[in-house]
């Protein structure tokens, strides 16, 4: 009977392997006339173990073995190895173009520069933009998974004390990401369980703008304490930024919103500020919407040439910089 249900369990496959190979399956008992399988998995999301005992029940099934079955999971003791990762927050967007991967990526060095240890996922399969924000070139990404001893696991590669993996090291400079919503949560699963991530107070994800299949499979797959949206304050951005809205606070895969940043809100000449997407959009919508607002970042030249020449702005200029302590420290405070 063990061989048979084995036999059944071999066709159950996590990350290309399957479970008995893997060694996620603790015990089998069949004592009772039912089957009991005890699995132990490393950090499982809700989604995650209520499709694995899905594909169990039907391997087993299959082999005609018509005891019940029963699977049990429980959260690996791998203490040592596991990576324990504090809090991840996604920063998301309605459009692109509003500036959503620039403020990821100044977000995380102004972590890091705050004294936490901090990774940056970027899984904006529509346009990843770390890699050029970190000046990110192909040598150094072929180093990501043949250097690291265990050959599943993929370094992230470090710039300015940020741990970075992004959906771009994965394709050719130039070449679209043409990938389906399963092919995305397959990589993407990879990149939070088998990147050497260490310990890390944050992670801060990138993920593609606006509202779809995608993002239901990205968000499935973590638990996030929160999302940061970005938006300009011209109607047309607030018109799909309003739908990300609506996204989050869909019962079935709520995610706590822990605010909004305005980007582009001005800019200044001659002492002057001039309100380019009109004024104050975001913070209206924010009041409508009931959201936190975070913060207003202007529009600088500057911003666009560091994020062009891949150096975070915010080590370069220290009124960017403050601009983004600030919006940090309100993002931390709206946490806890
Ligand atoms: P998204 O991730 O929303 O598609 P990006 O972060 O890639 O947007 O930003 C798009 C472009 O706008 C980039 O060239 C970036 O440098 C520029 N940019 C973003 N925010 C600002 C700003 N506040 N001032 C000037 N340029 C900005």
């Amino acid at each position: 009977m063990k061989e048979k249900i084995e036999k059944a369990l071999k066709n159950v496959i996590i990350n290309d392997n399957n479970i008995i190979e893997s060694d996620l399956v603790k015990k089998i008992d069949w004592s009772n006339k039912k089957i009991i399988i005890y699995l132990s998995l490393d950090n499982p999301t809700m989604h995650f173990k209520k499709k694995l005992i899905r594909d169990i029940t039907l391997s087993i099934k299959n082999k005609n073995i018509l005891y019940p079955i029963c699977v049990k999971i429980e959260e690996a003791n791998t203490k040592k190895m596991k990576p324990i990762i504090k809090n991840i927050i996604a920063v998301a967007s309605g459009k692109g173009g509003v500036g959503k991967s620039t403020i990821a990526t100044n977000i995380a060095v102004s972590l890091v520069q705050m004294g936490f240890h901090v990774g940056l996922l970027d899984a904006d399969i529509y346009g990843p933009s770390i890699p050029l924000m970190f000046d990110i070139k192909e040598k150094d990404i072929s180093s990501t998974r043949s250097h690291h001893p265990n050959h599943r696991m993929i370094n992230p590669i470090i710039r300015y004390g940020v741990k970075i993996i992004s959906i771009g090291f994965f394709s050719k400079y130039g070449e679209a990401i043409v990938w389906r919503g399963p092919m995305v949560t397959k990589v993407f699963r990879q990149f939070m369980h088998q990147t050497d991530w260490g310990e890390l107070d944050f992670l801060i994800v990138d993920l593609p703008p606006g509202t779809g299949d995608i993002h239901l499979s990205l968000l499935q797959e973590i638990s996030l304490k929160g999302i940061v949206l970005v938006s300009t304050s011209q109607k047309i951005a607030l018109y799909d930024v309003n739908r990300s809205v609506g996204m989050f606070r869909i019962e079935s895969i709520y995610v706590p919103i822990l605010g909004i940043i305005e980007n582009m809100s001005y800019f200044i000449q001659n002492e002057k500020k001039y309100f380019l997407f009109g004024k104050d959009g975001v913070k209206n919508f924010s009041k409508e919407m009931n959201l936190f607002f975070i913060g207003e970042i202007p529009l600088l030249q500057n911003i666009q040439e560091y994020s062009d020449l891949g150096i975070p702005v915010v080590l370069e200029n220290d009124y960017i910089r403050n601009i983004f302590i600030g919006i940090t420290k309100n993002i931390i405070n709206q946490l806890s």
